[in-house]
């Protein structure tokens, strides 16, 4: 349900309401940023609820129930699409977002050596894993807090702004200290402490798709970051579990457009571990683009082979830079279609 408040509201008074609603049992969400200080109320409402109450509130002049039952992830509260701003670039606008560099953070030498060259092909953003969710145990584990400074000092020295995983709540403030998005691995997505705790910081968040997550759960989970406060959250299609085997994962494409028709949030897709498969990673990532995706997150190593992770599925600094040039062009005609 959502009350709309009056124009001349300030933002004292509309605080003073969302802390009276709290106050008579209800979870409550500002909608919007832009002074747009309309209220979502997100639970404690049932059919016992007496509607007419919340017009009697002061500043609120019109209620409207919400049927959607993604209520902050759908497009009822949000029409528009989320675009979000980081450091001079647009997450679901215009702008092709590409999210490039290293499965892991190996040395700091590795790292600034990617950042040049992905930089150079013109990715807008660095990433490196920093805490690893390997399968196995005895796999490298990647280099933790120095792996973060080490991403941020390349991404800096490069103009890109950076994205790593948090894998757990208590490396939450360390991330979100040194690095702009952090992302929840497949592992983790419906992980939901750590969904709530990133919802209590501002910073974008990367969710993405689960191994066997449908599109409502994907949704869901993103409802618990944004009903915790955090209105920063990008979609990420990696790929789920088939009966294929030829692929690591099966990388559901359809998932962008569909995704687009529930939700506002803007969608990026993982052709690397989605596919599993060097070769395959450049035509996944131009059908992503093509299927209207706002971004794409690929793993590029200056040394593909020698990569201690995901090796399989990382691009070279060549095949970054051909798969730019097209990809650039694929989302200017996506541009035009919209
Ligand atoms: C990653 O992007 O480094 C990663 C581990 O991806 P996923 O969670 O999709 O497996
Ligand atoms: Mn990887």
């Amino acid at each position: 349900m959502i009350l709309v408040l009056d124009n001349n509201i300030t933002q004292q008074q509309a605080d003073a309401l969302v802390k009276r609603l709290e106050f008579m049992g209800f979870q409550t969400v500002k909608l919007g940023s832009d002074g747009d200080l309309n209220i979502t109320l997100l639970s404690g409402i049932d059919e016992n609820t007496d509607i007419e109450q919340f017009l009697a509130l002061p500043g609120v002049i019109e209620i409207k129930q919400i049927d959607d039952q993604f209520k902050l992830a759908g497009k009822a509260t949000h029409p528009g699409k989320t675009v979000i701003e980081l450091n001079g670039i647009t997450i679901g606008g215009h702008e092709l977002v590409v999210m490039a560099g290293p499965c892991s953070i190996e040395s700091e030498k590795q790292i600034f050596e990617t950042a040049k060259l992905v930089a150079e092909a013109g990715a807008n953003i660095l990433r490196g894993g920093a805490f690893k969710p390997r399968t196995s145990p005895y796999d490298f584990q990647g280099l933790g807090e120095q792996g973060l400074r080490y991403l941020s000092a390349a991404g800096k020295a490069h103009k890109l702004s950076t994205v790593s995983e948090v894998i757990a709540t208590e490396y939450v403030d360390l991330v979100a200290e040194h690095i702009d998005i952090l992302q929840i691995g497949a592992r983790n997505m419906q992980n939901f402490n750590l969904l709530k705790a990133v919802g209590a910081i501002r910073k974008p968040v990367l969710l993405k798709r689960g191994f066997s997550a449908t599109y409502k759960d994907l949704l869901m989970a993103a409802e618990y970051i944004l009903s915790a406060g955090n209105p920063n959250v990008i979609l990420c299609e990696r790929g789920i579990r088939t009966f294929e085997t030829y692929t690591r994962n099966t990388l559901d494409i359809t998932a962008v457009p569909a995704l687009h028709e529930l939700s506002h949030l803007p969608i990026v897709v993982d052709p690397s571990h989605g596919t599993g498969k060097r070769s395959l990673v450049a035509p996944m990532a131009r059908a992503a683009v093509a299927a209207g995706a706002d971004g794409i997150m690929v793993e590029v190593h200056p040394n593909p082979d020698e990569s201690l992770s995901d090796a399989k599925q990382t691009i070279s600094p060549e095949t970054f830079s051909k798969l730019m040039s097209s990809l650039t062009e694929i989302k200017k005609v996506t541009n035009e279609d919209e």
